[in-house]
């Protein structure tokens, strides 16, 4: 049987303060902070995730955040634009919601949906699309109430620097069904309920510099650690190098730079957020793992602190 992701698990990005990322994706945006961490592979730095109330495989948008870092430029190999899926009804709400907060959008109809694009204060594009599947989050914060708030990734749409290659990967390898064109997009999609739609621009864009305000790498999702060895093996048959399995804490994860020049991640379902923290604290404290706990002292002390409280 062909090989099929169910999509994405999580997008992270690379923005300049923690406070203002933070305010921006837990106070305007609605999502949940589910686990305040450090950068594994740069400890005196955050990693942030956000997601729906418990962080399920598809809501899951992470940050690092570099502080006064140099500004990236989105570009080809990156994703260039993240969309966001809302309950059915619910544009209207974030329309309000966007000017209430003197951010400036733009509507715009693709494949038939109406969607809301915006950038978010480091320059990340983002976009709102009204859909039916997914549950709703039941996440309840800053006035953002279930009945609108953000379900988890609509999907995202890729800027390759050989969109032809990126495309036959996302269908041959990954497995993902490719269900229409229009306006230079190549629309593809998985089985999932949720982080399911990806779109892949077919005109170059120029080369991306990785940055404040760009994203970092996109993952998909894997079942499990057994899965996950398989997508490697799979990957590897295909002629691309893939790094040895990483434990992330909350899922293990393998890296690949594909053909276009994006970075693209396996990240496995299990365990989830829940593995350190009780779901009703999630992102309360600063989790680290294991071999950095004899430092929380000196990390607490160095990292800015991230204030969580309603608006
Ligand atoms: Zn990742």
């Amino acid at each position: 049987m062909k090989k099929q992701t169910l999509g994405i698990h999580h997008i992270t990005a690379v923005v300049g303060d923690p406070q203002r990322n933070a305010n921006f994706y837990g106070r305007v945006l609605g999502l949940r902070l589910v686990k305040k961490t450090i950068n594994f592979d740069d400890p005196g730095t955050y990693h942030l995730y956000f997601g729906d109330q418990d962080g399920k495989p598809g809501t899951i948008m992470t940050f690092f955040p570099w502080g006064n870092a140099y500004k990236g430029k989105i570009g080809d190999g990156q994703v260039g634009v993240t969309t966001f899926a809302v309950p059915t009804g619910a544009l209207g709400f974030w329309e309000e919601r966007l000017s209430g907060f003197n951010l400036p959008f733009e509507k715009k109809t693709r494949f038939g949906e109406e969607t809301l694009a915006f950038d978010d204060p480091d320059g990340l594009h983002l976009e709102l699309v009204e859909r039916a599947q997914g549950d709703n989050s039941t996440w309840n914060f800053s006035g953002v109430t279930p009945d609108v708030a953000i379900k988890g990734f609509g999907g995202a749409t890729l800027f390759s620097t050989n969109g032809d290659k990126t495309a036959e990967l996302l269908e041959d390898v990954m497995g993902l069904e490719r269900v229409g064109e229009e306006d230079g997009l190549l629309r593809f999609r998985s089985q999932a309920d949720i982080g399911n739609i990806v779109d892949v621009k077919m005109e170059r864009m120029g080369i991306g510099q990785i940055g404040v305000g760009t994203v970092h790498h996109i993952a998909w999702r894997a079942a499990d650690d057994a899965d996950q060895l398989d997508w490697k093996q799979h990957i590897e048959a295909w002629g691309l190098g893939v790094t040895p399995v990483q434990d992330r804490n909350y899922f293990n994860a393998i890296y690949f730079r594909e053909y276009g020049e994006l970075l693209f991640e396996i990240a496995t379902d299990p365990p989830g957020f829940a593995a350190d923290e009780e779901v009703a604290h999630l992102g309360e404290r600063l989790m680290l793992p294991e071999q950095f706990e004899q430092h929380r002292e000196k990390l607490e002390a160095s990292l800015p602190p991230i204030r969580m409280t309603e608006l």
